[in-house]
């Protein structure tokens, strides 16, 4: 059966010759693929409407020797908010590029798409804080690809009372008299409430999440330091674009 139908999120867009679009997709059924979106470039094409990043759309499908193409596509969920705020539109980005830079091709992961997609949506109904958006999308995609740090208590030793320090290649948080010999950063027990509760907190519920600036920064470097290193992904264009848009607007 060489032509299916797959519900997926538009991760990537570029160029492809001088007519079409490449696309990398998160599909639901097959997890990250490479499609072809002929004559896409062309605004007047069928399938223009929906080969942008922030889009979730039914394809069709047509298996090639090495790659898809898309033959047909309807959009269920375009998105339009994420695209009109330069900040939002950043940070989905950054979004899909974590995604796209830690799934392996063909492999089906519902979960993330599940995870991508309701943090879009959230997004796009600009609700809730961004930076703390940002770290639930990270740790729960953290802990989807098997990578979730310890946070319970001590890793080494178990112990429950802090104060709790971490370095990147602990693989989760441990107690001053386990932390000697190590270059060690703390985690305040705020920061580590906030991480507990972004792994068992819905998606819809983390709207009603706030955090003081120097907690937030404390997520901020564990998580990134932490998600770079276990997940062996080299530097996020996304990110460095994100970080100049909001250090250009304050925060
Ligand atoms: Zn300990």
């Amino acid at each position: 059966m060489k032509h299916l139908q797959t519900r997926a999120l538009v991760l990537r867009s570029r160029p492809f010759g001088e007519k079409d679009r490449l696309l990398t997709l998160l599909s639901l059924e097959m997890g990250k693929i490479s499609a072809r979106a002929p004559g896409a470039r062309n605004v007047k094409s069928k399938l223009s409407a929906g080969v942008e990043p922030f889009t979730c759309a039914s394809f069709l499908l047509y298996r090639g020797k090495s790659l898809y193409t898309i033959t047909q596509l309807q959009v269920e969920e375009p998105y339009v908010n994420i695209r009109g705020n330069i900040r939002d539109y950043a940070l989905g980005l950054y979004l899909a590029e974590l995604v796209e830079k830690t799934v392996e091709e063909g492999e089906a992961c519902p979960e993330i798409f599940r995870l991508l997609a309701s943090c879009w949506l959230l997004l796009n109904e600009q609700k809730g804080d961004r930076d703390l958006l940002a770290r639930f999308f990270e740790l729960n995609l953290l802990n989807l690809l098997g990578y979730c740090p310890h946070f319970e208590d001590c890793i080494f030793c178990g112990n429950t009372k802090g104060p709790f320090f971490w370095d990147k290649s602990a693989g989760g948080i441990f107690c001053k008299p386990c932390s000697t010999d190590r270059v060690s950063f703390p985690l305040s027990g705020g920061a580590i409430a906030f991480l507990r509760s972004f792994l068992s907190l819905s998606t819809g519920k983390i709207v009603n999440l706030r955090a003081p600036v120097g907690q937030k920064k404390e997520l901020q470097a564990f998580l990134q330091h932490y998600f770079h290193y276990w997940t062996g992904t080299g530097s996020f264009k996304t990110l460095e674009f994100l970080q100049k848009i909001n250090g250009s607007k304050g925060g």
